[in-house]
């Protein structure tokens, strides 16, 4: 910290990233990891184009701070509630869905889990070599290329850290070389792993610089006598400059190139480049609050949109008449397909498209379901779909996000066609992180105000 100025500082509260503001020279400062009302000593950094501090030491400390913390937390940027204890980063998270949608009264106590230990079943691992020339794998620190061996991260799953430690000593005894992307040499570039929760299967996707790799066998073997709950290894292709993990082509070498997992109840088939829960046991708790609150009849036709492998879809079928899944993603459907067969479930069927071209579709030859269940991506829906939304005029509207502010957005472009917000339920599906996930359910009519 040579030539650093030190200063003292205290924090009035926490921005929506969680992290810690205090107010500096007339402008506010995040600094993540400092509690509201903590005193501390910082130094200020430039991030990108922000200016952050960084905590030198806690001179009061808050009793809403975390008692076991991961020595990666101030570099890594993976977890931003790292510090918080976490009946805090509960309080939290309630806070942001009732400041964000501040005029409905029907907010549930977000759903928090009671061990959050190694929740992460889909955990990556970028391959690369340390300053003395060893070969680690890690995420890369943030806003940087530089790879943080984090092998120890305790909000993954266990099997895969170990599993990853095992890839970097083989590597060493094989000479498999980790990929490069500026020189577009060597082989290993990351690897991919999921698990299931119930069925502890798990698969293991190497993604590579070509399919060509004849190490690979020895390495695979290896791997799946150390570990037995192994149950498939796929080769990915991926040479291109992206910041995308997976590429087009792959390969299955060892066993039926997917996993299952059971969710309420049910067998889910999940295949390499398919959507599914980083967080299974969550998920359960997250599409039984979803279906208590649509409260399914056989009565109900339901679409399913965004509906990924049919998780949903097949657990919403066990209470409705019919039920229509729509996905884009070619792999998942096909995984939808095969998921619905292994339930038995014949009053369901898989649509691959966009769902706003479906929606547009389906409203105009009047196709009417009572129910609509939309679960899009982080970046939300779009007008074209909700504007068919709108005019399909479905009884009720579930509406499952990862991203409540563009949720937000979406739900008041509906108010225009008479939706208002009936109940909203907070599920915390990925802990220690800022990121929150919220049901809402939608109904014509009046919002309850408070
Ligand atoms: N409901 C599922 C998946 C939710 S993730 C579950 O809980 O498991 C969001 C899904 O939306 C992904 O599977 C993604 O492939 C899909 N998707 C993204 N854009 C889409 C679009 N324009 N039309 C249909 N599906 C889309």
């Amino acid at each position: 910290m040579k030539n650093k100025k030190v200063y003292r500082v205290r924090a009035k509260s926490l921005d929506s990233q969680g992290r810690g503001v205090v107010s500096f020279n007339h402008s506010m400062i995040p600094v993540p990891g400092l509690l509201p009302g903590e005193l501390a000593q910082i130094v200020l950094y430039r991030k990108g184009d922000e200016t952050l501090g960084r905590i030198l030491s806690i001179v009061e400390k808050s009793g809403e701070r975390a008692e076991a913390v991961c020595s990666w937390s101030q570099k890594c940027g993976g977890c931003q509630l790292w510090s918080l204890n976490y009946e805090a980063q509960l309080k939290f998270k309630q806070e942001q869905v009732a400041r964000l949608f501040n005029t409905v009264k029907n907010v549930g106590s977000v759903l928090g889990m009671d061990d959050f230990a190694g929740y992460r079943h889909k955990v990556h691992a970028s391959f690369g070599r340390d300053g003395k020339g060893r070969i680690i794998a890690g995420i890369y620190e943030e806003h940087s290329h530089r790879i943080l061996p984090v092998t120890d991260c305790r909000i993954q799953d266990p099997r895969a850290n170990a599993i990853i430690e095992e890839i970097c000593r083989e590597m060493e005894e094989y000479k498999i070389q980790p990929y490069d992307e500026d020189t577009g040499r060597g082989m290993l570039r990351h690897v991919l792993i999921r698990s299931g929760y119930k069925t502890g299967q798990i698969m293991v996707v190497f993604v590579v610089a070509t399919l060509n790799f004849p190490k690979g066998a020895v390495l695979g073997k290896n791997l799946r006598k150390k570990f037995p709950d192994i149950r498939t290894i796929v080769y990915n292709q991926n040479n291109k400059k992206t910041s995308m993990v997976l590429g087009k082509d792959q390969e299955t070498i060892f066993g039926p190139g997917y996993i299952e997992d059971e969710l309420c109840g049910m067998t889910f088939q999940i295949s390499p480049k398919s959507f599914y829960q980083v967080n299974p046991k969550q998920a359960e708790v997250l599409y039984t609050k979803a279906m208590e609150m649509a409260k399914l009849t056989k009565q109900d036709r339901v679409l399913d949109t965004y509906c990924g492998t049919g998780t949903i879809t097949l657990i919403a079928a066990k209470y409705a008449g019919e039920v229509t899944g729509v996905e884009l993603n070619r792999s998942a459907v096909e995984d939808a397909r095969i998921n619905a067969g292994k339930n038995h479930m014949d009053h369901v069927t898989f649509v691959c498209a966009d769902a706003a071209r479906y929606m547009e579709q389906a409203q105009a030859v009047s196709s009417r379901y009572s129910v609509v269940i939309m679960d899009p991506p982080r970046s939300g829906s779009n007008p074209v779909f909700l504007n068919a939304l709108g005019k399909m005029k479905p009884d009720r509207i579930i509406y499952i996000s990862c991203n409540p502010a563009t949720q937000k957005r979406d739900v008041d472009f509906l108010k225009r066609y008479g939706y208002r917000i009936d109940a909203l339920q907070p599920v915390d599906m990925f802990p220690v992180t800022a990121e929150i996930e919220n049901i809402a359910l939608l109904r014509r009519g009046r919002e309850k105000h408070k």
